[in-house]
Parts: structure tokens; sequence; C-alpha cells
């Protein structure tokens, strides 16, 4: 049997070798390493993968999120509401840029933002909602929309774990997860579903006018050369990096695929025991399984995760500490027991590999051992 990993970047690309090396000789060969070719060509694969008018490419998902919030013109005391069930990033810009967070529990099914608790969270300061689309899945984002229009605020989705998912509106349409809202943003970390070979990220938008500001934004404020109209920062996707995503765009519906076989080998195993729940499907999104994450059930979980550590299976905690809790971000306004839902997620979750390499051999024997440690 293959090594288990929890992601497997180097199967991957022995399948793909030909068409990245090719597409990496020839940013070398041109030597135009920022703002090449690949760029363009990339932007343009991205924005009709997507359906989406405008891409705009950075330097990482962290920034996308952080020239989004800049680029809408939010200002420091506005508050921006987004989930305490995350990655750190999300909060982490809004902590930056002088912003007030506003944290908010999660659906205990879906692990997304609950729209009612976004409701409730709303102020006259209100500014902003981040809806975090998180390990795969799209929040709900005809419930979230409708708050925004109500409220009249923008709407910025971290599409960081999601791309390539599609969201079907109750009202019949359909779009790509980070395109409903006004502003989408994504990462090309290496162990995204689309993943560079270093870091990347990239925002879209329908806007004509805010993808001006964005692409302001991420070149220094200047749209003629040395002239700045605005405080902006350097943050660009390079040509490498853009040559590597230009030949995996075409992959990433297999790949999805992938991990969506994947899952369904795993919920399949897992099925209606005691001890797990297996990840809801939200019916309004496809999920992509950037991770498979279980909700565990009367399980010493660090035992279990050493367990099976001991039989050469990777598992890790997405996310072991709710944002709130943090230290970091500690904050009078909360305490513990004020997001109970993210709590008990982060004292039970666990997820297991998820890639696109795996096979029935491997899956079969990490869902066996799991298997095997909670019934004995
Ligand atoms: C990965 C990730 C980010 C940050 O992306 P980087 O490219 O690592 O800066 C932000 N939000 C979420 C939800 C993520 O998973």
């Amino acid at each position: 049997m293959k090594k288990i990993q929890m992601v497997d970047l180097k199967g991957q690309y022995e399948k793909i070798k030909a068409e990245v090396d090719h597409g990496i000789q020839q940013v070398i060969d041109s030597t135009q390493f920022i703002n090449g070719q690949a760029v363009k060509d990339f932007q343009a694969d991205l924005e009709a993968y997507l359906g989406v008018k405008h891409v705009i490419p950075c330097a990482n998902g962290t920034d996308a999120l952080q020239v989004a919030m800049m680029a809408l013109g939010l200002k420091p005391g506005d508050e921006v509401i987004t989930s305490d069930f995350t990655f750190v990033a999300t909060v982490e810009v809004i902590a930056l840029l002088g912003l007030t967070p506003v944290l908010v529990d999660v659906d205990p099914e879906t692990f997304n933002i609950d729209p009612a608790a976004i409701e409730r969270a709303i102020t006259p300061k209100t500014k902003a909602i981040v809806p975090v689309h998180l390990f795969g899945q799209a929040a709900d984002m005809d419930a979230i929309m409708a708050i925004a229009n109500r409220h009249n605020l923008f709407v910025i989705e971290d599409n960081c774990q999601a791309i390539g998912s599609t969201f079907t509106s109750a009202e019949g349409w359909s779009k790509k997860a980070g395109t409903i809202g006004h502003v989408g943003c994504t990462s090309f970390f290496p162990s995204k579903n689309l993943g560079c070979y270093g870091d990347g990220g990239a925002i879209f938008t329908n806007d004509d006018q805010l993808a001006h500001q964005l692409r302001g934004v991420v070149n220094h404020g200047m749209f003629v050369r040395y002239y700045h109209d605005y405080v902006g920062v350097n943050s660009r996707l390079d040509s490498i990096q853009a040559a590597v995503l230009k030949a995996k765009l075409p992959h990433l519906d297999a790949y999805c695929a992938a991990r969506l076989a994947a899952a369904d080998f795993y919920d399949k195993a897992f099925a209606n025991h005691p001890k797990l729940r297996t990840p809801a499907r939200f019916a309004k999104s496809s999920h992509v399984f950037h991770q498979y994450t279980l909700v565990s059930q009367d399980v010493d979980r660090a035992a279990l995760i050493e367990f099976l550590g001991s039989h050469g299976i990777p598992a890790m905690i997405y996310y072991p500490v709710p944002l709130h809790l943090q230290k970091a971000y500690l904050d009078p306004r909360y305490k513990e027991g004020d997001f109970p839902v993210t709590e008990a997620l982060s004292n039970t979750v666990f997820s297991l590999p998820m890639h696109t390499e795996l096979d029935e051999e491997q899956l079969g024997f990490i869902s066996s051992k799991v298997l095997e440690f909670l019934n004995r």
C-alpha cells in the first residue's frame, strides 16, 4: 500500500508532470517572472471557469481578504461579521485593518455560518459579512444575501476551501461559490483544492468599479506608473505559480470528483455508527471536500488520533480552538460558552486524509482502523 498522507501532492504532480514542467519552463524562457503571460492566461481561464467577470490574482488568500476589505473602503470602527469556527486568516485581516470583528456561531450540521446568528449580530456599525465556505461547501448564500440586501451590507466570500463548488439557489439559479457576494476570495496554497507550488491567491467580482479598485490596491494604489492614487499593498501572483495553476485548472473538476468519491467511501464505512457523525451535505451546495471532517461522540479523540498515527494514518483537528478563545483575539465582548456550537465542534471534530490520490486500499485501511478503535 502507498504511504498514507493528509495530502499527496507528489502523486498528483506525477500525473500532470509534462504540462506543469512545460509551463514553468516557458516562464523561465520568457523571463517574465512578474505579471507575465502565464498570469494573464490563468486569469482569463479562471474567469471562464467560474463564470465571473473579473479575477484579480494576488499573493495569497489572506491578502485576498485584506485587499477586498481595503477596496470596499472599510474603515476603522466598522464591524465585520464572520464565523467563529474557521482558520484565523479571516479575523486576522479584520483586526489588522483596525476593523471590529464580530464573531457568530455556526450551523452544527454544515459547520458554516448561521444566518440567524448573523441577523442577531447586526448593529448600525455593521458594514460587511464574511461567510467562510468551510471544508468545501458553500454557506447558505440565499439567506446571507437577503440579510445583506436588507441591511445594505457588503458580502465578502472566503472561498479558500470551496473553489469548484456550485451553489444552487432556492430561486433556481446556480453559481460557483465565491461569485455570489460582492467579492470572493480564494487561496492557492499547495494543499488547497486548486493549489500551486508556493503561495498564491485571487479575488473575484462581477462589479467593474470594484474590480478597478481591487487592481489598484494590489498594485500600490497605482494605475499610471509611479502615480499613487491611494494606499495599497504589493500583492502579486508570480508567473511560475500562475503556470502551475494554468496546468492544474483543467483538472479541477476531476480533482473535486476524486475527493467526492473518497468522501462517499468514508460515508459508507461510517454510516449510522453511534459514535460518529459523517459530514452533512448541504442541499444547496455541491461539496468539494477540502476536508473530510467527522464529529465524534463519547470518543477519546486524542487517543484515536494517536492510535491512527501508530498505524501510519495522519489525522488532524480543524480547528481545535474557536477564534474567540484564541489568545490573540481574546476580547471582553466574548467569553467561554458564548458560541456553544463552535465550542462543541472544536472539542469533537477530526479530519481524515482527503486528497485526489487516495485509492480504495488506503481508504479501506483508514476506515477499518477508525472502526477498530471505536469498536474495541
Ligand atoms: C487557507 C485559508 C486562508 C488563507 O489562505 P493563505 O493563502 O494561506 O493566505 C483563509 N481562509 C481560509 C478559510 C483558508 O482555509
